[in-house]
């Protein structure tokens, strides 16, 4: 039952949100990045330790809602230990995920659990929410300098 699918989902971001995971700085991270949006009030700092083109640690901290706080901590659980072309590919994927434009039977591939949430697309405004983290990430990977902004 969709219902039952849309409570599984709601269960697991609540539990990423109470508990994320890999929470805090990294005092040894050899880049980092903030975001912000300014929509929602989400503040994010994500922390990258890159060895040999590979995220051997990544970590966040900030405040936002559940959604971004959720998105964050799955974020990190996915992206340790895959090269950066792969954290890339996977953030193309989610982003087309949680924005509608992946063909319905493509969307979740590969993505585990951070298919809970696909039903995001319906709600613009939590997409940044959702996407922030990743964006941030993206910037500290490629050494950006700037702060991330969703707006
Ligand atoms: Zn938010």
């Amino acid at each position: 039952m969709m219902s039952d699918l849309d409570q599984l989902y709601q269960d697991l971001i609540l539990d990423h949100y109470k508990r994320p995971r890999n929470s805090g700085c990294l005092p040894h991270a050899d880049r980092r990045a903030e975001g912000h949006n300014p929509l929602c009030g989400d503040h994010v700092t994500v922390f990258l330790k890159v060895r040999d083109n590979v995220v051997e640690e990544v970590t966040f901290q900030g405040s936002g809602c559940a959604i971004s706080t959720a998105s964050a901590s799955m974020m990190t659980e996915i992206l340790k230990g895959r090269t950066l072309e792969e954290a890339k590919r996977i953030f193309e994927k989610f982003h087309a995920l949680v924005t509608g434009s992946a063909a319905e039977q493509d969307a979740g591939a590969d993505l585990g659990k951070l298919e809970v949430f696909s039903s995001i697309c319906r709600y613009p405004v939590r997409v940044k929410c959702a996407t922030l983290a990743w964006h941030t990430f993206k910037a500290a990977a490629e050494r950006q300098a700037a702060p991330v902004s969703t707006e």
